[in-house]
């Protein structure tokens, strides 16, 4: 089959061809990505997994549309997502894709529920905005006593669930988390991780998780691993996954 025929497989959500990054400053170069190939199907939960300064957040950036590739192709259901103007990026991303951070970024002098409905009237461009949504999102997050609280009166967890609700208000394609855990203990990182799990499981939503910790990673259907700028082959993949008792 010709690699034409090939990416344009329905069931591929997110095909990333050949991607490269080169950070340019009139002092510096620095390659962050050289050459990252791989295809997100809908309903999977990939994880994508190396040590620090590897290119991880670089290639969320630019799946995410945050970032320009240097070059390489970046298909969301079909659109090229790294070459579109900004106009249709912006677009792209605000219909298509939710985002997760290590910080949570919420707003601190709103409640969990307002947080959610400033998100969905900025997306909807002042539209109608259903108020019963942000609550039946934060329940579905386990937060349902927890929507009149500020984020200052919540746990770690708990305000990464409800950056987490935050991020599917639109309903999302793709969810896209980078080290979503990683300013959590390990009691609320787990509550993290299996909230995101039954988000996948229980409701089909495609996930790409980026991580270091083989912890996170194991909740994965598939984790892809990533070293400086390029991903491990299948093979190493395969090794890596029989070693970590993912298979
Ligand atoms: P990770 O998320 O895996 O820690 P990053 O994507 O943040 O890795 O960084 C990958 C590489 O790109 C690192 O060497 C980093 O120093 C470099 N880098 C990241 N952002 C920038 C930037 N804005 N300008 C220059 N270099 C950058
Ligand atoms: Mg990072």
């Amino acid at each position: 089959m010709s690699k034409k025929l090939d990416i344009v497989k329905r069931k591929d959500l997110l095909t990333v061809e050949d991607l490269h990054m080169v950070y340019k400053t009139s002092r510096i170069e620095s390659v962050a990505l050289q050459g990252i190939t791989f295809r997100v199907r809908a309903g999977e939960f990939v994880a994508i997994m190396g040590p620090s300064g590897c290119g991880k957040s670089t290639l969320l950036h630019i799946l995410g549309g945050l970032l320009r590739p240097s070059s390489g192709r970046v298909l969301l259901d079909g659109v090229d997502i790294a070459s579109a103007p900004d106009r249709e990026r912006t677009e792209l991303r605000r219909r298509k894709i939710g985002f997760v951070f290590q910080r949570f970024n919420l707003l601190p002098t709103l409640t969990s529920r307002d947080n959610l409905q400033l998100a969905m009237q900025l997306r909807r461009n002042g539209r109608r905005i259903d108020p019963a949504r942000s609550e039946e999102l934060l329940r579905l997050l386990g937060l349902e006593d927890k929507m009149q609280h500020k984020p200052s009166e919540l746990s770690g967890g708990e305000q990464q669930r409800v950056a987490i609700a935050r991020a599917l208000i639109t309903r999302p394609a793709i969810l896209l988390a980078d080290e979503p855990t990683g300013n959590l203990d390990s009691g609320n990182s787990r509550m993290v991780l299996d909230m995101l799990k039954e988000l996948n499981s229980k409701y089909k939503q495609t996930v790409l998780m980026i991580t270091h910790d083989p912890e996170a990673a194991a909740v994965a259907n598939r984790i892809i691993e990533m070293r400086d700028g390029q991903l491990l082959s299948r093979v190493q993949n395969l090794f890596y996954a029989v070693e970590q008792k993912l298979l």
